[in-house]
Parts: structure tokens; sequence; C-alpha cells
């Protein structure tokens, strides 16, 4: 059944060390960062974990072949270093990943591959697997589904890749066991001083409508594109702060793996219009993507535009054999990248923005930390600890359990799935055993989900409602958002068995519809 979700307590009785704002990558590394060094850490999420940017990443952990274009080689030699960190601590949900860079003209290969030569040498002992140059025919044995017309060979590198959600959930429950409380479902409302020290925090339980005030010595906000919504909200009164989030958006497509049956993914180094197009097998399914287009209204749900689904579906059907058409779209996701605002002299590009992050503190101590990207969220998790250590906001301890495995992951010597297969009990790593033992593990509902993960969502996953089940536990929207419509009613039926009141159904059939180009 599901677990009380009381509000959290703080240990001395009085005030939280740390409240962290915000449950996707940065604030669950910053309350896994804190949690290890035995501070004591509370952490809300107005919706659910991941839901914003965190579940609508590309899936890549990377240096950013792209950013080596941009000559920002520190961010490329930091995120490759991260990349090779990820992988170890959750081995089953982030995975190395082969990528080929088909060649079409006759320095492509020779330039490209002397860019990923440098790509490997800043990785340098973390680096997973030499670049090599490929032949056309043994490019066209790693992407077979490829357009072969006018090929002349290809380049071979590795990058990594993840379940960026399930990710999230893991990372959550080992914030959680290292002594952290957390609640999804809960949103900031206000932020106040009350004395020196101390910042009372107003929280309202979007599920319940229940409301309450927390107090805490540091509050960091962690809530990607939002960051300046909850540094005005608390300015309430005074000017308000210089913006520091320009959102930029991106689209990705969902298609069958038949287009691409290979296990490599593909990467198109520059479209025609100067960008880069990432091919990728994840789940059983192929994403094309993505976009950048600054976007500067933070809608919770974005919609493509249709120029953006032209651009992926008319650069897919350049570089496959096969051209990809709207109809055969499973899924669309779009999200917001919080990149750091450029001074007012840089113009509304957001391609040319910096993806490093940044922490400012306003002058009443709220702590805010936007940008980077998944790849970098404990980079980032530790320069906010640090900073607020040095400026007395929190008590100085020592580095925590960094590299303790997070929860799941099987040891590095076991064979693990690859990512790109369908998803299945592969995905729990070590805690396959625990959802087996939860009832209906027999009883499949589609795409892999059975009635007994649905129940361990709901049990041990912190989910709440069908859309935390079918988006983000299971990522059947993103994988086929007809399919995942179809699950739903059977999805809400467990829930309410697991003590759900209300699994908000009709919510998330009307959300399916904008995970589909053409509707439902
Ligand atoms: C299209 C795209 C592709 C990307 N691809 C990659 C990739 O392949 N690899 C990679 O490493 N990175 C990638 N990124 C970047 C990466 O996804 C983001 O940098 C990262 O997810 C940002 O995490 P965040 O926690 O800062 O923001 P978010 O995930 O948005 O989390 C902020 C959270 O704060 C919550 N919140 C907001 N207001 C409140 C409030 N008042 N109270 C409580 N909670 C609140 C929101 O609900 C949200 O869940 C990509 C980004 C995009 C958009």
């Amino acid at each position: 059944m599901r677990p009380e979700r009381g509000w959290p307590v703080p240990r001395n009785g009085e005030a939280f060390d740390l409240l962290v704002v915000g449950g996707g990558a940065t604030g669950l590394c910053v309350a896994l960062e804190a949690a290890q060094r035995g501070l004591d850490v509370v952490l809300f999420e107005s919706h659910d974990f991941a839901s914003g940017t965190s579940s609508r990443s590309t899936k890549l952990l990377h240096g950013g072949v792209r950013y080596l274009a941009q000559g920002q080689l520190s961010l490329v030699r930091e995120a490759l270093s991260e990349r090779a960190a990820l992988l170890k601590l959750a081995p089953h949900l982030a995975q190395p990943l082969p990528f080929v860079m088909p060649a079409y003209r006759w320095w492509q290969q020779a330039f490209y591959g002397a860019g990923l030569m440098l790509y490997d040498l800043l990785a340098g002992r973390t680096g997973m697997g030499r670049t090599r140059w490929l032949t056309r025919e043994a490019t066209l044995q790693a992407l077979p589904g490829v357009q072969d017309r006018g090929l002349r060979g290809g380049v071979a590198y590795w990058d990594g890749q993840f379940d960026d959600a399930r990710l999230a959930i893991a990372l959550a429950r080992t914030a959680q066991a290292a002594g952290a409380q957390l609640l999804n479902h809960v949103e900031v409302t206000d932020l106040q001083h009350t004395d020196q020290d101390i910042r009372a925090v107003s929280v309202r339980d979007r599920l319940t409508d229940r409301q309450s005030v927390m107090r805490a010595r540091c509050v960091v906000n962690a809530t990607g594109v939002w960051v300046d919504a909850l540094r005005q909200r608390q300015a309430a009164g005074r000017p308000p702060p210089a913006r520091l989030v320009s959102p930029s958006q991106g689209v990705h497509l969902v298609v069958d793996r038949s287009f691409l049956p290979g296990e490599h993914a593909l990467l198109v180094p520059r479209t025609r219009d100067g960008r880069v197009l990432f091919v990728v097998p994840w789940l059983g399914r192929l994403i094309l993507g993505t976009t950048d287009t600054p976007r500067p209204d933070l809608p919770r749900e974005p919609r493509a535009l249709s120029e953006e689904r032209q651009f992926i579906l008319r650069e897919a059907s350049a570089v496959l054999a096969r051209p990809v058409h709207l109809s055969d779209v499973r899924s669309e996701w779009v999200g917001l990248r919080p990149l750091v605002a450029a001074p007012p002299s840089h113009g509304t590009s957001t391609g040319q923005l910096s993806r490093e992050h940044t922490i400012v503190q306003d002058a009443d101590g709220l702590v805010t930390v936007v940008g980077g990207k998944w790849t970098t969220c404990r980079a980032m998790a530790l320069d906010v600890i640090e900073h607020c250590m040095r400026h007395a906001l929190l008590p100085q301890r020592p580095t925590g359990h960094r590299d303790t495995p997070w929860l799941g992951a099987p040891s590095t010597t076991a064979r693990t799935h690859a990512l790109h297969a369908p998803p299945g009990m592969h995905l729990y790593g070590t805690l396959a055993p625990e959802v087996l033992a939860c009832p209906g593990g027999e009883r499949l509902l589609g795409l892999g989900l059975t009635e007994g993960m649905v129940r361990y969502a709901v049990r041990a996953e912190y989910a709440c409602t069908v859309e935390d089940v079918l988006a983000r536990r299971w990522r059947a929207l993103f994988l086929d958002a007809r399919e995942a419509r179809r699950m739903a009613p059977a999805v809400a039926d467990i829930l309410q068995q697991e003590g759900v009141e209300d699994p908000r159904l009709a919510d998330f059939t009307a959300l399916c519809a904008h995970y589909l180009p053409e509707g439902l």
C-alpha cells in the first residue's frame, strides 16, 4: 500500500539545515550531496520528480561534441569525467553507447575524426573506447538503415546514454537512504525571513491542497527554467532581480527502431542549417532530435512548433534510407533548457549560450543554481554545497560517500542489459526481487509494464498519479503516446487499489494528446 505522506519534521524539531526547492536533476543532486555529508535536508518538488526538463532530455551522458566545436574545452572535460562517474554509479540506468557519424563528403571524415580524437584525449582514462575511422562497408554494417547514396565512410566514437526519469528516481531514493526527506507534488509558494538565520518557507500539497510552513537555515532554488519566478516571488515589494535564465526549447520525435535497427546511435554533426541531429536507439524505439528555439514563456507542457517537427523529419529523412513521416511518430516530447542568460548585448540566439552553470546568492540569502546539464548535475551540486558552506549558510562538513553506487546499481562487473533494448525488469537493477515480490507480476499491461511494477511504483518510487507511472516510472508516454493512453485506465485501477484516492486519469488522458503531433 501507499506510504503515508506526512509533513517532514526536522531532526532538531526546529529547522532543517537545508531546504531544496525543485526535484529535477539539479535539486536531487544537491539533496544527495548534502545528505551524504550528514546535513538535515528536505526537498520539495511541485509536480513529480524530473517532471520538468529532467525527463525530457536526449538521454545522453556526454561531454558535448557540439560544445567542442564552440571551443568550450573545460566544460567538455568536466562533463566527460562526470559521464564516467554516472556510468559507474548507476550502471543499470546509464551505459556506454557507440555512435557513428556517417560521412558524405571527402573532408568530413578527416575533419570530424580529428575533433572526436580530441574528445577522446579530453576523456583521458575515463574514455570508453577509441575513436575509429570506418570504411563505407563498416559504416553500413554499424548503421543498417542509413542512407547509402553518396556515403563515403564514417567515424565511430563512444558516449553514454541513460533513462533520465528513472535515474532521477534512483537519485531521490539514494538521497532518502542517506537521510534526506523528499516530497513530490508539494509546491513552495512563498519564502520569508523570520530572523537572521532562519527562513520560513510556505508549502502547499497540490494533491490535497494542505498547506504548511517549513523552517530552514539555508534555501536552495533549483527550479530549472522557473528559478526567476521563485526569486521574483521572494523579492515582492522590491525591484525584481535581473533575469538568470534564457530558456530554449528542444523537440524530440520517437519512431520505430526499424528505421535504424542496429545498436549504434547516429550523429549528424552539421545539418543543412548548421545544427546537430541525434538518432538514438532507446528502450526499443528511436529518438530523433533535437531543436534549439528560444522560448521565453514557460509552459509546463510546451508544444513543438511545426517548423521544428519539419526540421527533424527533413534531416532524419536525409540521413536515413527510408523517409520518416509525421504519421510514423509515436511520441513527441519537448523540453526547456535552463540556459544561463547572456548579457543584454548578446542577442537572441540560444544555440551559442553557455551550457555551464551559475550560482547566485540574493541579498536575503536565497541561493539559486541554474544551467549545466544532466551529465554535470553532481558537479553543480558540489559547487552549491561548497558555496553555501563558504558563506556560512551551512555548517562545514567534509564530502560524504560520493562514490557510493546509487540504489539499484548492480556491481559494475555484472552484465547489464543495453538501454536500447525494450524496457523490462533489468531497469530495476538489484531491486528487481522487490518488484517481483509485488502481486501482479505476471499481468502485462503493455510496453513491458506489469501490474506488479505499478504497485511497486506506488509503494517504493513515490508515484501518486497515472502520469507519474506512465510518463516517468515507466516511459510509456515517451515511447508511444497512444499505447500509454490505452494502458491508463488499468494503471488508475491499480493505483486506487493501492490507496491513491484520485489517480488523475482524465488529466493523463488529456496529456497524451500533447505527445502526438497529430493529436489522438
Ligand atoms: C531538449 C533537451 C535535451 C537535453 N539533452 C540532454 C542530454 O542529452 N544530456 C544532458 O546531460 N543534458 C541534457 N539536457 C539538459 C538537462 O536536461 C537539464 O540541464 C536538466 O534536466 C535541468 O535540470 P534541473 O533540475 O535544473 O531543472 P528541472 O528538471 O526542470 O527541475 C526543476 C524542478 O523544479 C520544480 N519547481 C519549479 N517551481 C517549483 C516550486 N515553486 N516549488 C517546488 N518545485 C518547483 C519543477 O517542477 C521541476 O521539476 C537537455 C535539455 C533539453 C531541454
